[in-house]
């Protein structure tokens, strides 16, 4: 036999699928709702201008070596402050390790394989749904996942109390079958801070006191993967208030950020990976550890993106353009939440569309049955993924007609 005669295609990506048949699909109007990039309301990926700036500002700079220290410290400590607050304690007493990384994936992996290497035995606790690439980070780490339940089909909303519950026990589902069972302390739980993915379904910050709450009463440890700061609210700060809730609470955290969206940088794969620690010494062994896993999975993260954003983050002017452009993303996805659901009430749908602007951030999770969704396929061009999640920034002032009009015809 053949070397690879054993090897089979990999299961398709739920995400990747999309985008697939969305460009073998020929027909001129068709609308990929799919991916989780920003548009414009022409339809267009967007280069911010901060980052049009910064790249003028650093043009003709020699890529030849890696970063050079000073500006990849500056660039984690400018990253630190974003998830924990410009003031916050631990960035002051250093006590945080942190580290570049590929984008949020490279974080989230980075993190996975550490906490398999320093806790062998623990789980990983991820809410349901999250986003698919979780469950693929994890496993690949070989750490196992359990799940805790979050959102909640017949509201479109959380399922606060089941939540809770689940903290405090785990719920595990054997085929038809499922329990309770006691959870077991110091598991890890990774929370979407804001802008949760797939569901669009945030806590309130009431909702956020408790959950932290109970977490540090089973001493768990709270990992938040943050990938959209600043899509939910327009603010990057209210964005990072869960992080800041559970810090006032004592919790040591850990954080996976990502410039990806926020800046528009996807294909520059720029994120941060950092970890509070109970001081400075820990801290440093701490980074110590994440550097040599990174050197050996990966080396270093290309310079070229990092630059870029350590010129956003260090100029004020950039800086202070950045936090208006994040607005105005924010602020068109709002906008197209509630003209969506006035267009669809318009049509006379039967259905509550209420939570279509209820929810936040860059996805709507919809309540499209997968049948809906083959049909908007089939029969408008329309692609999301089967789950009903609609990428509200693939919707403009162009097509927004054209999509509720659809919705409603798949749903009468
Ligand atoms: N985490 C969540 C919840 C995401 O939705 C994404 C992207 O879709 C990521 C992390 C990682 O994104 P990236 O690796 O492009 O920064």
């Amino acid at each position: 036999t053949g070397w690879w005669d054993h090897v089979g295609p990999a299961p398709k990506d739920p995400i990747l699928g999309v985008t697939e048949a969305f460009l073998a699909d020929p027909n001129p109007e068709k609308i990929n709702l799919g991916v989780g990039a920003y548009r414009d309301d022409e339809g267009k990926p967007l280069v911010l201008q901060c980052v049009r700036n910064a790249e003028s500002m650093i043009s003709g700079t020699e890529f030849l070596e890696s970063l050079s220290s000073s500006v990849s410290l500056r660039l984690v400590e400018e990253s630190a402050k974003l998830a924990y607050g410009e003031d916050s304690d631990a960035i002051k007493e250093q006590r945080y390790a942190g580290v570049l990384a590929l984008s949020g994936t490279g974080a989230c992996r980075l993190f996975a394989e550490f906490q398999r290497r320093f806790y062998p035995k623990s789980h990983i606790f991820l809410s349901s749904p999250t986003w698919s690439n979780h469950h693929n980070i994890w496993r690949d780490a070989q750490v196992p996942e359990r799940k805790f339940r979050y959102y909640d089909p017949d509201s479109k909303g959380l399922q606060f109390a089941t939540l809770i519950d689940d903290i405090k026990h785990v719920f595990i589902e054997k085929g038809m079958f499922s329990c309770m069972q006691n959870a077991p302390d110091r598991s890890f739980f990774l929370l979407h801070p804001c802008a949760h993915n797939p569901t669009g379904v945030d806590p309130s910050e009431e909702q956020w006191r408790e959950i932290s709450y109970q977490l540090k009463k089973k001493n768990h440890f709270p990992f938040f993967d943050m990938a959209y700061q600043g899509f939910a609210s327009g603010c990057l700060d209210e964005d990072a208030k869960a992080i800041h809730i559970f810090l006032d609470d004592g919790h040591l955290v850990g954080c996976a950020q990502s410039y990806a969206k926020n800046m528009g940088l996807y294909g520059h794969r720029v994120g941060c990976l950092s970890v509070l620690c109970a001081d400075a010494k820990q801290a440093a062994a701490i980074k110590s550890q994440l550097q040599q896993i990174a050197r050996a999975m990966y080396g270093s993260p290309p310079v070229h993106g990092l630059l870029l954003v350590s010129t956003i983050l260090t100029d004020s002017k950039l800086k202070r353009l950045w936090k208006t452009e994040i607005k105005d993303m924010a602020k068109r996805i709002t906008g197209m939440r509630v003209v969506l659901r006035e267009k669809l009430e318009k049509l006379g749908s039967a259905h509550n569309w209420q939570h279509i602007t209820d929810q936040v951030g860059m996805f709507c999770f919809s309540g499209l049955a997968p049948e809906h969704v083959d049909q908007l396929a089939k029969e408008f061009h329309i692609y999301m993924t089967h789950d009903g999640r609609i990428s509200i920034a693939g919707i403009t002032s162009n097509n927004v007609d054209y999509v509720a009009n659809a919705i409603h015809e798949v749903t009468r």
